[in-house]
């Protein structure tokens, strides 16, 4: 059901349509969405990904989405029951909603929207300051906001360019509160690492050329992903590659 909330999230905001109570209905032919149409995953399968009016295909990304967010639900969920537990998976669950969210968005519209930014940044300020002293906190995310923001001035001044979105950086910001200097940073070098590798196999394979500017919030977020997700691995492979 997150999950299918997700996906409103995900075509309305960019949209710039309402999140308040206005009822679903088909983008093509406006027709009215019934609530056993609206049940996730199922009601794809049943409407066998077309609209009931108009017989338009529904885009696959809904029952994924749905799917994934449904998966990750159960793998998150505490083994035992206590309301510490309950505590966490709200925050892991939330932060794994938001991920999904700015991954999807930012593929289609090649925008990080505030409030998105926002929400991570409120939740990751508060589990920042549960587990870990407050300078770590400050410090990240001072350091997750001005250090690619000089970043980008410099580039600015050199190739009269802005070489990322103001949206890139203010989900550095967010992940600079929970992720502390060091982790902000090498998160900084690895989704630039990562951004690079695929932008220039990119323009090998000409499916792009040089000047089209690819969504880079992605890459933030897949290194973001492990190193919140999996942080005994992620360390692993930061030894591997930085040597400490
Ligand atoms: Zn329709």
């Amino acid at each position: 059901m997150i999950g299918s909330f997700l996906n409103a999230v995900i075509y309305r905001l960019p949209n710039n349509v309402s999140m308040k109570r206005t009822r679903s209905h088909c983008p093509s032919c406006d027709k009215l969405i019934f609530w056993y149409e609206n049940i996730p995953i199922l009601s794809y399968l049943f409407l066998r990904g077309k609209c009931s009016g108009c017989k338009t295909r529904i885009s696959i990304q809904y029952p994924i989405v749905e799917l994934i967010s449904g998966i990750a639900g159960l793998l998150l969920m505490p083994k035992t029951f206590s309301y510490m537990n309950l505590f966490f998976f709200v925050f892991y669950f939330s932060v794994f909603e938001c991920f999904l969210a700015l991954f999807i968005i930012d593929l289609k519209h090649k925008i990080l929207p505030n409030s998105i930014n926002i929400y991570l940044a409120i939740l990751l300020l508060i589990f920042g300051l549960i587990r870990f002293p407050v300078t770590h906190v400050i410090f990240g995310g001072g350091i997750g906001l001005l250090f690619p923001l000089g970043f980008t001035y410099l580039f600015y001044l050199i190739k009269g360019k802005v070489g990322l979105g103001g949206g890139d950086i203010k989900l550095w910001g967010a992940l600079g509160l929970y992720l502390g200097i060091k982790g902000i940073v090498i998160n900084i070098f690895f989704s630039c690492f990562l951004g690079s590798i695929i932008g220039v196999s990119y323009i090998v394979i000409k499916k792009m050329d040089k000047s089209q500017a690819i969504p880079f919030g992605p890459f933030i977020i897949i290194v973001s992903f492990v190193q919140i997700f999996f942080p005994s691995y992620f360390n692993e492979i930061t030894r591997l590659v930085v040597g400490f």
